[in-house]
């Protein structure tokens, strides 16, 4: 899983020095997928219940699971980039928000603090805790500043299958759940609304975007828990 996340954080790196107006989302599944060819792996997305790309975009109020597509991204946007990577038999999870160009001081306060939370959130990742208290971690984040939290969807574990057991839920309370345990590996993925937390999926299934239409951000790192603390492993 290490490898995987290895390769799935430069990729990532990739994607984000290409995120610019006018580049499209199709462009941006087209790199990953070529990137991980070359390393030897496998996009865990790609046919996952019949999802037809390697990545996961989502731009402005688009949530999650956003189909990439044609459309050019534009100066002052936000984009969501959701994706796995399956390699000598695991998968890792991670997605980040970017600015395409420059965005308001609004919009980059919404990245900042969904980023926060997911750090936040991490850093609680010790044996001695529990879901609850990695949950309550991004709540307490984000409420204060006045954003919502999506609740119909949620970090879990990750490994030889990319959907595992536990849920991982993005609130407390703190002190409740599962144990962590050393070994554990869980995807930690806070989707911040800057409006209400409602949820609603467009016509194509997929594609879930929030019901005012209001911007979302997307977080998610891979983390397996060691006696010694968190260990990132989607990070480079
Ligand atoms: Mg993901
Ligand atoms: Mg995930």
């Amino acid at each position: 899983m290490r490898e995987g996340g290895r390769i799935l954080a430069a990729a990532m790196a990739e994607i984000e020095a290409k995120v610019a107006p006018g580049v499209t989302t199709n462009e941006l599944d087209a790199l990953f997928a070529q990137r991980l060819a070359e390393a030897g792996a496998e996009a865990s997305f790609k046919g996952y219940r019949g999802f037809p790309a390697s990545i996961c975009a989502s731009p402005n109020e688009v949530i999650v699971h956003g189909i990439p597509d044609d459309r050019g991204l534009a100066e002052g946007d936000i984009v969501s980039i959701d994706c796995g990577v399956y390699f000598k038999g695991f998968h890792t999870d991670s997605a980040w928000t970017f600015a395409v160009g420059e965005v308001a001081p609004e919009v980059q306060k919404l990245l900042d603090v969904t980023r926060s939370s997911l750090e936040a959130a991490i850093s609680q990742c010790s044996v001695t805790a529990r879901l609850g208290d990695v949950g309550y971690a991004v709540e307490r984040v984000v409420i204060p500043e006045g954003y919502s939290l999506v609740r119909e969807y949620a970090g879990h574990g990750v490994g030889r299958s990319l959907h595992e057991e536990p849920w991982v839920p993005n609130y407390g309370p703190p002190g409740r759940r599962d144990k962590l345990r050393p070994g554990m590996t869980i995807a930690i993925e806070p989707m911040v609304n800057a409006g209400g937390e409602a949820t609603e999926t467009l016509a194509d299934n997929w594609t879930v975007v929030t019901a005012d239409r209001s911007l979302s951000a997307h977080f998610e790192h891979t983390v397996a828990i060691t006696e010694e603390g968190p260990l990132v492993l989607t990070s480079l």
